[in-house]
């Protein structure tokens, strides 16, 4: 022990280096500040002393032994006030003997503790002054001057006990904060929709995650393949040379052609390397556009389709006008052109009406008026007019079962029957039977529209009902369509709580059918 008399110079180093030893068994920083504190008050042979540390300004105790624990807790000294705050202000130590009257001690001391004399002193690291260590004693033997220096020696090495324990903290949190990161990118990597996949500078698989597994439509092992193997179109070479001068991604659509059909991705390139001059490795997004780039096709053919169809009956009509304008006709001649005109305006008619139904039902602008409707007698009205426009068809309605009301929009389910009809007649070019089933069911009524026409390819089923779609034959060439009836039957019967769906077995025939939901009534029980 150096404290009570005189520590001589080799008992100093001794207790130093047993101080350094105890404080290097540890990297947490209380636990430094408790060793600390604990064996200078043994060394000096105190009986109270604090640890304050400084933060924003502030000198807070944070480790005290020998203090009431009120006093410890409202201790807040500001920097440059009361004997600890000049202390860290002024980097400067203390040697307070006698009993303490000093007002800038009135936080630290009560009025009547006993005091003999008092130790304080900054700790200082590489960055200055980050805290005060003071202990004190009772009694009548007072700390001496030499004491002091010693006690600067103790904290000197607290001071850097504690800076290395703070350092080894927050690289420990670095590297915590460094795996969670780590953790999150690759639950990222795992789970994104998008595909993603690393290329070595070998153009080689490096890594790749599973939606890119699914995109590229791969199941088996494709670590260390090429890439070329994988997107066979993707223009590497291009690439490559591109990214070495300019540092955007590179976008480009890729057709992929697997097993399971043709696919597009957009497929965006960034480079892996430290600089876009030497590209090291590549990154590479992949994103599903298949859909897109169908709608798109979709809807340029069906710009073309419509400016097709409107200026077909418009050039007719303006024909046949002109003709009559410039010439004399007798009657039954002017009949003919004015019926053809009639026809071919009444056509043009029919396609604005579709065209602004489905903008209509696509913007949400549609209301439905409901009211009961007996889907039966739709079927038999819309069925009447087509008896008469289609000789070479023969119409048949089926009705099982006693029809219950359905809830809905009676002009609107007319016109999908109407528009399933249409197609029956468009697609049949030998006519043949068309028909028509409605029968009630459980909780719904099932109407049934059945032809001996063209059919419709398997593969082609599925898309049927969006817009703008049309199977790709000679008949829809040369037949008038927007792909757009359907489109917007399946709006309607939806909008109704329905489903529709047609079912062709590829060559010949087709069925459309649609189910609405019914409330039936409960028979009722006979009033006694
Ligand atoms: P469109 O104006 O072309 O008739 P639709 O939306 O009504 O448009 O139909 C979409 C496509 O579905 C048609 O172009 C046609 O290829 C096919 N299709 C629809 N109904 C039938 C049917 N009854 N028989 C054969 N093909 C059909």
């Amino acid at each position: 022990m150096v404290g009570g008399q005189e520590g001589r110079p080799r008992e100093q180093l001794a207790a130093l280096y047993e101080i350094g030893r105890a404080l290097n068994s540890t990297l947490e920083p209380d636990e430094v500040l408790d060793l600390i504190l604990g064996m200078t008050l043994d060394l000096f042979s105190a009986d109270a002393g604090s640890i304050m540390l400084l933060h924003e300004g502030l000198l807070r105790i944070h480790r005290a032994r020998g203090l009431p624990p009120e006093v410890v807790e409202k201790t807040v000294v500001p920097l440059g006030q009361g004997i600890a705050g000049w202390v860290a202000l002024t980097g400067e130590m203390l040697l307070l003997n006698g009993r303490i009257d000093d007002p800038r001690f009135r936080n630290l001391v009560r009025r009547d503790d006993e005091i003999s004399s008092s130790l304080c002193t900054p700790l200082r690291s590489r960055q200055g002054v980050i805290g005060v260590m003071m202990v004190r004693r009772a009694g009548s033997t007072p700390f001496s001057r030499s004491q002091l220096d010693f006690f600067a020696s103790v904290a000197d090495q607290a001071a850097l006990a504690l800076e290395n324990a703070r350092l080894f903290r927050s690289e420990q949190e670095r590297s915590w904060q460094l795996a969670r990161e780590q953790q999150k990118f690759q639950a990222i990597f795992r789970d994104m929709a998008d595909g993603v996949l690393v290329i070595d500078p070998s153009d080689r698989i490096a890594h790749l995650n599973a939606s890119a597994r699914r995109l590229l439509d791969r199941a088996g092992e494709i670590s260390g393949l090429c890439l070329a193997e994988l997107l066979p179109r993707f223009p590497l070479e291009l690439v490559r040379e591109t990214l070495k001068t300019q540092s955007e991604p590179f976008e480009a659509d890729v057709t992929l052609q697997s097993g399971s059909g043709n696919s597009v991705l957009r497929v965006t390139a960034t480079s892996l390397g430290p600089c876009p001059v030497e590209p090291e490795g590549l990154v590479l997004l992949l994103h599903d556009v298949t859909e897109r780039v169908r709608v798109e096709r979709m809807k340029s053919e069906f710009l073309s389709a419509v400016s097709h169809e409107l200026k077909t009956p418009l050039t007719t009509v303006s024909g046949f006008l002109e003709l009559m304008l410039n010439r004399e006709y007798d009657r039954p001649r002017q009949e003919q052109y004015l019926s053809i005109s009639l026809a071919e305006a009444q056509r043009l008619q029919r396609l604005i009406e579709d065209l602004l139904t489905l903008s209509r039902l696509e913007s949400g602008q549609f209301h439905l008026q409901p009211g009961p409707v007996r889907l039966d007698r739709v079927a038999a009205g819309v069925l009447s007019g087509f008896s008469e426009r289609y000789p070479g068809f023969s119409f048949k309605l089926e009705v099982l079962g006693e029809i219950p009301e359905v809830q809905g929009d009676g002009d609107l389910l007319a016109q999908v029957l109407l528009n399933l009809l249409s197609n029956s007649v468009k697609y049949s070019p030998d006519g043949g039977e068309v028909r028509v089933l409605v029968r009630a069911e459980n909780q719904s009524v099932r109407v049934s529209v059945e032809d001996q026409g063209i059919g419709i390819p398997r593969d082609k089923i599925p898309f049927v009902f969006d817009r703008f779609f049309r199977v790709d034959n000679s008949l829809t060439r040369s037949t008038g369509g927007t792909g757009l009836g359907l489109a917007n039957a399946r709006y309607i019967v939806e909008g109704h709580g329905g489903t529709i769906w047609g079912e062709s077995p590829g060559e010949k025939g087709s069925r459309f059918t649609f189910v609405l939901p019914c409330e039936r009534k409960e028979p009722q029980e006979s009033e006694a």
